[in-house]
């Protein structure tokens, strides 16, 4: 089933320069910037610039140069952050939102990284 992008959505936006974003880091293919209602002391966002709705989406349609670009983006954006299990231990959390269960609420391809502090459990029960 093919995946039906939605270029108004805000991302979208601000990849095309309408609406303002507070950018941590940024490459040819990817931007990273923070969460507008963050939920941790980090909450960073991760996006392709290429019109991509999630992960699935991504993974089968984006370029092995695009995948590496954002993988290694996140990766950049979790070690100046301070954030790297390979420096003190912090660590971080990975998050992307994928669709209606997922409660995906921009629907261009997206990776949260939340650190700074304990984060609890994965999920709630229920
Ligand atoms: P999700 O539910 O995974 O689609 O999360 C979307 C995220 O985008 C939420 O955490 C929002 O706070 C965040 N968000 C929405 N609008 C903006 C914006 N203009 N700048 C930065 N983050 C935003």
């Amino acid at each position: 089933m093919p995946f039906d992008y939605d270029d108004q959505n805000i991302f979208a936006k601000i990849l095309r320069g309408e609406i303002p974003n507070d950018t941590v880091a940024e490459t040819e293919m990817s931007l990273a910037f923070n969460d507008i209602s963050a939920q941790a002391p980090v909450h960073v966002l991760v996006i392709p610039k290429g019109a991509y709705t999630c992960h699935d989406d991504f993974a089968a349609n984006a370029s092995d140069a695009e995948i590496a670009d954002l993988t290694r983006l996140t990766a950049r954006v979790i070690a100046e952050k301070g954030l790297s299990t390979g420096d003190d231990g912090a660590g971080y959390r990975i998050i992307t939102n994928s669709g209606r269960d997922g409660v995906q609420e921009v629907p261009h391809y997206h990776l949260h990284i939340l650190g700074g502090r304990p984060l609890g459990r994965m999920l709630e029960k229920g």
